[in-house]
């Protein structure tokens, strides 16, 4: 269940309200799955956490289900080229703060790092300020992640 801290209902019922979308229980289950999870979840992860619980939401459910919130902008989602899409709650989540990703493609390990090195946050900073400059967009939001060879594997060769 979606943890509520008192301060009213969670922050993702606002976000319902303004596009139209129903609030439904499978919906909200999948939300409260994202929100607690420590890792980056696929669909099947999800649907073997929202199923027991909600018998109703099948894995086509789940599908569509987190389509719709990615294109709501509560979630996002992630490709680390293993063929399978990962999701992530955008806030909100136990592992809330904005963090950017390491992913090893050898062993599909995620470092979800939020140390970021002040060079990163010069180059986010100017990147974004130009960026909107010159395609006069508001940037609100970024999703940065690097491929390579995690420390583990690098020392297993
Ligand atoms: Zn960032
Ligand atoms: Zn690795
Ligand atoms: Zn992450």
């Amino acid at each position: 269940m979606p943890r509520r801290d008192g301060a009213g209902p969670v922050w993702w019922h606002g976000r319902f309200r303004g596009c139209g979308y129903r609030i439904t229980a499978g919906r909200e289950a999948i939300l409260g799955v994202l929100m607690i999870a420590e890792k980056h979840l696929s669909a099947e992860d999800v649907y073997n956490k929202v199923h027991p619980a909600n018998p109703a939401v099948g894995l086509t459910t789940i599908y569509r289900t987190l389509e719709i919130l990615v294109n709501m902008g509560l979630v996002f989602k992630f490709d680390f080229g293993d063929g399978r899409a990962r999701y992530e709650l955008v806030e909100g989540s136990k592992k809330s703060h904005h963090h950017h990703h390491l992913v090893c493609t050898k062993c599909m390990r995620i470092i979800d790092y939020t140390e970021f090195i002040n060079e990163e946050i010069e180059l986010l900073k100017t990147t974004e300020k130009g960026l909107s400059k010159k395609y006069g967009f508001d940037i609100t939001s970024h999703i940065i992640q690097f491929y390579g060879i995690c420390s583990v594997c690098q020392k297993g060769n």
